[in-house]
């Protein structure tokens, strides 16, 4: 089925011109695949499960099919590019001094339990036992085994800095599996760790990973930004993901208009400073608001403007209830209430909490003669309200003409709320906007969370003992399939970028029945491997329109059709990507291909 390109094939001439021409990826040695032979079982109708374009094309153009939900195969094609996407990030992580190895999905629950984790990773952790009734863990990620693995084998410094990676199938039970390889149950990373005897160390490999990671993403054609993340429950200080900006996208990004800013929304600080404006305060009074409950509802009835409200939460900071001040044209931002209380756990209450805690509904809530021992947070834009408007903690009522101090006490004003397009930039340079993205990466300074935890320790160059500074880098790869899938097709199929489509030609024999084409496609089929091109031929007895349709639905970069005009030695090639069509003599094609490849 596969036609394997022989060893001695390769002369110096032909890989050096191969170099030159940049073409794609090249990593098993096969060029050349009759689909005849193969498995790509394309479809015309859009799967109707299918909500997103890479998704729907994956399955229509036959590079995947779902097992499961969230669990995927890889069928040839599909296999081909993500065999191409794992060698750029090879190649990468190599140039920046990471070395491969393969570590076990299957991991012993102790090693969870030495982290603490097998406690506190929740259900997406895929948990099982063996015969013997003993517990294991599928690999979510592989801090516990890497850390167990060094901990073992490296006890100086001067083994240090040392830099592993793996690429392997993870395993988490997502909540909801989604738009294909973008959120599946089963899927593929790239995982490196980092290990150091000092944070200057740290610091300059988590540089040198995420200028790979750069280089990997750009490599890939993709339009990303690297973002401020949040370290979340992995307990790390520095963090940065890499976002593919996309409409599909599940994360925020908030980026400035004239700097590199950009961060993922729920960790950009607001600098914004608000002026209280020079009113005489009024006096206050409780006002009936039947069915009002929103800050609209609300503003409206009692013609107010929004940024006069303000916007009351209860949440649950831990174990203890704690008010939170908004204006009423802002968002709160729970991940700064969790860092302003360096909580472990923050959730906003329940309506039935709400109720049972202030004894009203959730749209009456309000800082005013607040039950005792619950503290009062505000966001800095509450400070600066004057005569405002706030729920009275009792079912259709409201106070208008509240003032913060005078009418109620916070113990702190800081930042809570999201920040907003139009916001300045925290760095100072230009205005906040919004894009949606994709995370394909994440690069973490892990410290000695791990280290510590599990008794990873080395000899410093006194002799003396010391936690292993770690840290830890991962990309989704057949993620980020699905990302540059979402981001090169147009309404007829994909549009590879060259350098990871499945193969540079799709070879097509118009009439297979008809004797002259079928021997130059025949001969186009040989020669163009012989050029270390990877063709992909369609020697189907089909009509030319299904082939057609099937060829731009697949989208490799050039498509090369032996037809009518095989008898004067001429065959068509269209561009995928520019749609551009022309004859070429078939003894021309050689060079003909090399020059659009350049182009492309
Ligand atoms: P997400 O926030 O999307 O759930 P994460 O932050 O939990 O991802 P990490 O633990 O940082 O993910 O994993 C490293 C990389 O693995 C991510 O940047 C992402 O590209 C990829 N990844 C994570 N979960 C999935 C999944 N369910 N399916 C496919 N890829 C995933
Ligand atoms: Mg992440």
């Amino acid at each position: 089925m596969i036609d394997r390109l022989l060893p001695d094939e390769e002369t110096p001439c032909r890989k050096q011109r191969y170099l030159k021409q940049d073409r794609s990826i090249r990593n098993d040695g096969v060029l050349k695949m009759r689909q005849s032979q193969t498995l790509i079982p394309t479809m015309r109708e859009i799967p109707a499960d299918a909500e997103t374009k890479s998704h729907q094309l994956l399955l229509r153009a036959g590079f995947i099919r779902q097992t499961a939900s969230g669990i995927y195969t890889f069928l040839p094609l599909g296999k081909r590019v993500l065999k191409k996407v794992e060698e750029i990030v090879r190649q990468e992580m190599d140039a920046a001094g990471a070395v491969e190895m393969l570590m076990p999905s299957l991991q012993q629950a102790e090693l969870w339990q030495e982290s603490g984790r097998w406690y506190t990773y929740g259900p997406e952790l895929m948990r099982l036992k063996d015969r013997h009734d003993r517990e294991f863990a599928l690999g979510p990620t592989h801090e516990e085994v890497v850390t167990s693995i060094v901990r073992d084998e490296i006890k100086s410094y001067k083994r240090f800095p040392l830099i592993v990676y793996q690429i392997q199938t993870k395993f988490r039970d997502e909540k909801r599996p989604r738009f294909g390889l973008l959120r599946g149950r089963e899927f593929i990373m790239k995982d490196a760790y980092s290990f150091h005897s000092n944070t200057q160390s740290l610091d300059e490999v988590y540089d040198r990973i995420f200028q790979a990671y750069s280089n990997i993403f750009r490599r890939l054609g993709l339009n990303f930004r690297a973002v401020i993340a949040d370290s979340g429950a992995m307990g790390g200080k520095d963090t940065h993901e890499f976002m593919v900006l996309s409409e599909i996208g599940e994360d925020t990004i908030a980026y400035s208009d004239s700097s590199d800013y950009a961060a993922n929304i729920e960790m950009a600080p607001v600098v914004s400073t608000y002026e209280k404006p020079d009113e005489p305060l009024k006096e206050r009074q409780k006002v009936s608001t039947p069915n009002a409950k929103t800050i609209e509802e609300v503003s409206k009835l009692l013609k107010v403007e929004e940024t006069r409200c303000i916007k009351t939460l209860l949440f649950k900071v831990d174990d203890k209830y704690v008010l939170v001040l908004v204006r009423g044209d802002h968002e709160v931002n729970d991940v700064k209430v969790k860092n302003y209380f360096q909580a472990s756990v923050v959730e906003l209450a329940s309506p039935e909490e709400v109720k049972s805690v202030l004894g009203c509904p959730i749209g009456s809530l309000g800082p005013v003669e607040v039950k005792e021992g619950i503290q009062v947070i505000a966001d800095h834009a509450v400070q600066a309200i004057v005569n405002g408007v706030c729920g009275a903690n009792e079912d259709g009522w409201h106070f208008v003409n509240v003032n913060p101090e005078r009418d109620f006490q916070v113990t702190a004003y800081t930042d809570l709320r999201f920040i907003q397009e139009g916001d300045p930039s925290p760095d100072g340079k230009g205005t906040i906007r919004f894009a949606k993205g994709i995370e394909v990466g994440h690069v973490f300074k892990l410290g000695t969370r791990y280290s510590e935890a599990m008794g990873a320790y080395y000899l410093d160059e006194n002799g003396k003992s010391q936690p292993m500074i770690m840290g830890c880098y991962g990309i989704g790869v057949s993620r980020t399939v699905s990302a540059v899938a979402e981001q090169f097709n147009d309404e007829k199929g994909f549009i590879w970028p060259k350098q990871i489509a499945p193969f540079d030609v799709h070879l097509i024999a118009v009439n297979t029945k008809d004797e002259v084409q079928r021997e130059l496609a025949e001969q186009l089929y040989q020669s163009l491997q012989k050029e270390r091109y990877e063709v992909l031929f369609d020697d189907r007895p089909e009509r030319a329109g299904v082939k057609f349709a099937d060829a731009d639905l697949i989208g490799l970069p050039v498509r090369v059709t032996v037809g009518k005009k095989a008898s004067e030695g001429i065959v068509e090639v269209k561009v995928r990507k520019t749609q551009e069509t022309f004859e070429v003599p078939a003894s021309d094609i050689v060079s003909q291909l090399a020059s659009i490849f350049e182009r492309l």
